[in-house]
């Protein structure tokens, strides 16, 4: 991803909601971590799935459709970017599509971070979105996300939140239980853990 003193990676919402340390970690500390055999395993699972969800796309907008994947895009208003999944569109109107190796009922923080996805989308191309998807698994079970007003709101006060933090020195609170640190990247650096 460019980097950027002033955007806002959009992964950094649903890293701020499994732990507000760990935006703070990476930006005013800069740690980064060796990467972790799962978040390797993670990675190639993902790319798998591009070829995949090809056999598989959800007819939601009027042809001729663009498809994109790894789809960068950015929101100068709320400062904020990063790599859509797949993104979907037409002249009008677009469809955010991320994928997740979990089969579960989507999460609040997955529903954030497609949110904030499809609001930069919609800036960055100009195109209307009123809801993204969630492709699960292997793209068998698909969730539809409506993007509406509550939850556009939400993702603001998580982003002013995550920049709040960002403007501090001092570690932020977490309430973390160790069920989450055991599998945390950053429990190095968590002295209070
Ligand atoms: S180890 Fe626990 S408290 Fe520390 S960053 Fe990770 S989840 Fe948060």
């Amino acid at each position: 991803m460019p980097f950027s003193e002033d955007l806002l990676p959009i992964s950094y919402i649903r890293q701020h909601c499994f732990c507000p340390r760990i935006p703070w970690y990476k930006s005013v500390m800069q740690f980064e971590p060796p990467e972790q055999a799962w978040v390797t395993q993670g990675k190639a699972w993902h790319s798998a799935q591009e070829q995949l969800h090809k056999q598989r796309l959800p007819q939601s907008i009027d042809e001729p459709i663009i498809r994109k994947t790894n789809c960068y895009v950015k929101d100068l208003t709320l400062g904020i970017h990063g790599y859509i999944d797949e993104f979907n569109y037409n002249q009008t109107q677009g469809v955010v599509l991320e994928y997740k190796s979990d089969m579960a009922k989507p999460v609040a923080s997955q529903k954030y971070q497609l949110s904030a996805y499809a609001m930069a989308a919609s800036r960055h191309f100009n195109v209307k979105i009123d809801y993204g998807i969630l492709l699960k698994g292997s793209g068998y079970k698909q969730f539809r996300i409506k993007v509406e007003n509550k939850l556009k709101l939400e993702v603001i006060n998580i982003i002013d939140t995550v920049r709040q933090n960002m403007s501090k020195a001092s570690l932020p609170t977490s309430s973390a239980q160790e069920s989450k640190c055991v599998q945390c990247e950053y429990l190095r650096y968590c002295n209070d853990r």
